[in-house]
């Protein structure tokens, strides 16, 4: 037996796009039997040529196991929907990514259908899933997790961030965010440096290490975002920060890339300064993000 192989256990994953495609493909290798279904079927071929059973209705996937994992682009409640009493005594695991006013009304749904629920956020590519680089978020109902950790393991690391189910889908929006942020950072940077000259692969050396040695300022902006004071040992004031992001606004339109990825962030610099907060470090940004 593999390090995450298990005793056999039927689950069943509702959506095989390619990342529900990765999460059935961990659970066959780990030694579950796994029922899929998918809205388009033929989806399913190879999954079912290495094993896995073909759940020809959704009413089928929820009737024939007791965990159920929806991995799906959109419409998770419509799927669900009209399937009541297939639902009851059922752990849901829900790895869409979703909103979290959809994810607590799906919870509270789920739950007066007398269904367990467990919110899931992946951190993770589909062929990350599987390794020890992937890592998946969860929250909702602390029993089901416990009962189903030991298949959710096979996924990744898991973290259960608790009984509030919204909690694991306003982190994975949060760490999304920050990667969005770096990726859009990344990619305005390229056009800038693209034009004058520089291709993507001759900046790379400029901008990596760049951005892992701003990324050891993290710990620092942590403890002043904590504390609220942005004032104490300042190192790189809001002010002299706000006329270098204006400069690449300015800069961008000069040389014809599209300064919209970090027009907010001078807005947001604007606001904090008009607030008279230029002498502090650019980590009381957040406090305009706040609305104050
Ligand atoms: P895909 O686009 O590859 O697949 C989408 C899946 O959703 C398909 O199974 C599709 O069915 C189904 N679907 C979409 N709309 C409906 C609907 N109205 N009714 C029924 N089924 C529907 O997406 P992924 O597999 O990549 O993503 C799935 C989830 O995983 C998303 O929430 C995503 O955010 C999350 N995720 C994905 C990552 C990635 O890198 N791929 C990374 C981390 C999280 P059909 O085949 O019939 O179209």
């Amino acid at each position: 037996m593999s390090e995450h192989e298990l005793e056999p256990k039927a689950i069943s994953i509702i959506g095989l796009g390619a990342m529900g495609t990765a999460l059935a493909s961990i659970l066959i290798d780990t030694g579950n039997t796994v029922t899929v279904w998918n809205r388009t079927s033929a989806r399913a071929e190879a999954l079912l040529a290495r094993g896995a059973r073909r759940a020809a209705t959704v009413a089928e996937a929820l009737a024939t196991s007791d965990v159920v994992n929806l991995c799906l682009y959109a419409a998770v409640d419509a799927t669900l929907a009209g399937h009541g009493a297939a639902i009851t005594g059922k752990t849901i695991v829900n790895l869409t990514n979703g909103r979290p006013d959809e994810v607590r009304a799906l919870s509270t749904a789920l739950g007066s259908q007398g269904a367990r629920y467990l919110d899931g956020g992946i951190m993770a590519t589909p062929p990350m899933i599987g390794t020890p680089h992937a890592f998946i978020l969860y929250s909702g109902s602390a029993d089901a997790f416990e009962d189903a950790k030991e298949q959710l393991a096979a996924f990744g690391q898991s973290h259960y961030l608790g009984e509030d189910p919204v909690l694991a889908a306003v982190s994975d929006l949060a760490l999304l965010s920050a990667m969005y942020g770096l990726f859009g950072g990344y990619l305005h940077a390229t056009a800038l440096a693209g034009s004058v000259g520089f291709t993507a692969k001759e900046f790379l050396p400029l901008v990596e290490p760049w951005l892992a040695a701003m990324m050891t300022a993290l710990p620092d902006y942590a403890e002043r975002i904590d504390s609220g004071d942005h004032a104490r040992d300042v190192m790189s004031n809001l002010q002299m920060q706000s006329v270098a992001i204006s400069n690449i606004v300015a800069a961008s339109h000069s040389l014809g890339i599209d300064p919209a990825f970090m027009e907010p962030i001078e807005r947001l610099a604007k606001k904090r300064l008009a607030a008279g907060f230029g002498s502090d470090e650019a980590s009381g940004i957040i406090e305009a993000m706040r609305g104050k």
